[in-house]
């Protein structure tokens, strides 16, 4: 499955500038920097989401199941990184709602 640094080394500027994003949403504690490890298995979550919700392919598709939902997750990056301080949904799901 393609890694979000794979993403980095093969996307656009446009992706790249996503990518540093997404990365940037996950601060190490001592704040000093990317937590890249957390912001991978975040982006292997969002992966793994999109291919256990995704609609079977079209006919006569010729992408598997797993370059779509890469796809669909470069998509997500580039959507997110549109919005001004978006969150990592993953972040948002593993934290506690408030009492
Ligand atoms: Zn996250």
């Amino acid at each position: 499955m393609i890694t979000l640094h794979d993403v980095y080394e093969q996307g656009n500027d446009t992706v790249r500038a996503a990518v540093l994003a997404f990365g940037a949403r996950h601060l190490t504690i001592l704040d000093d920097g990317p937590d890249w490890k957390q912001a991978e298995k975040h982006f292997t979550s969002v992966v793994e989401t999109i291919m256990g919700s995704s609609a079977p392919p079209p006919p006569g598709s010729t992408e598997g199941p797993v370059r779509r939902a890469e796809n669909a997750a470069i998509g997500f990056l580039l959507a997110a990184n549109s919005q001004p301080n978006y969150r990592c949904p993953i972040c948002v799901k593993q934290r506690r709602p408030p009492p």
